[in-house]
């Protein structure tokens, strides 16, 4: 069984008459909505919850937390973002999506700024499936289109991720990497572009299927209880 939080900072749904019309549970409980399953429980959590519904308890219970956040970033308390960093650090899979790029604890695992261009002109994006063999390119084909996304273009201000599975291209020419993988310490991280709170993006097959796909990849093969920095002692002399 595996355990996913799902983090939104909720905050557009309650303000937009738009998007709540496109996520009237916010889109917090439309993700939690597909994910799921026999195989994966699944918890919410907001930013009015108290300490971002994100305690240490919370996190140790979690194989894998999803964040969705925006406008609100600044609003995640620093120590609540530490807390994140770590138990990824630890072993937590963790899933950044949309602009998630710009959030705290995204920001803290990658050391990088998280800028990117963007223009929002609701643009077709065509999506290339750049590595078919990464596990979380499985069930997509080639590329799949989404009728509406807002653009995001490079140059991305990430380091290197150790794999790009999906590349995004617009039909303004931009291209972004749109899927892309990381490992810090004990713990593998994913972010997606796709998801802009205006489009129904998160109701796209190939979009719920990849995010799936995800969980179950970045789900702890290994995860540690402290992060230690040991003394050790030549060995045969212990
Ligand atoms: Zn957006």
């Amino acid at each position: 069984m595996i355990r996913v939080t799902v983090w939104n900072e909720y905050a557009h749904e309650k303000t937009d008459e738009k998007v709540r019309e496109i996520y009237p549970n916010g889109i917090h409980n439309a993700i939690a909505d597909f994910l799921r399953c026999d195989d994966i429980v699944v918890r919410t959590a907001t930013l009015d919850d108290e300490e971002c519904g994100l305690t240490e308890e919370v996190l140790n219970d979690t194989d894998v937390l999803l964040w969705w956040g925006h406008m609100k970033h600044q609003m995640v308390p620093d120590e609540v973002a530490v807390r994140v960093r770590d138990a990824v650090l630890k072993g937590m899979g963790a899933i950044f999506l949309h602009s998630g790029h710009h959030s705290k604890p995204f920001k803290m695992l990658m050391g990088t700024s998280g800028n990117l261009s963007w223009r929002e002109d609701g643009d077709m994006e065509r999506i290339w499936t750049v590595s078919p063999g990464h596990p979380i390119a499985q069930g997509i084909g080639r590329y799949f289109e989404l009728p509406h996304e807002e653009t995001y273009a490079e140059p991305f201000s990430i380091p290197q991720p150790d794999d790009i599975v999906f590349m995004g291209w617009y039909e303004g020419g931009e291209v972004f990497r749109s899927g892309c993988t990381f490992h810090r310490e004990n713990g593998k991280i994913f972010y997606f572009q796709p998801g802009h709170e205006s489009f129904p993006t998160y109701y796209d097959s190939n979009v719920q299927t990849i995010i799936r796909n995800a969980v179950k990849w970045a789900c702890p093969v290994k995860r540690v209880d402290a992060l230690e920095c040991p003394h050790i002692k030549k060995i045969g002399t212990e």
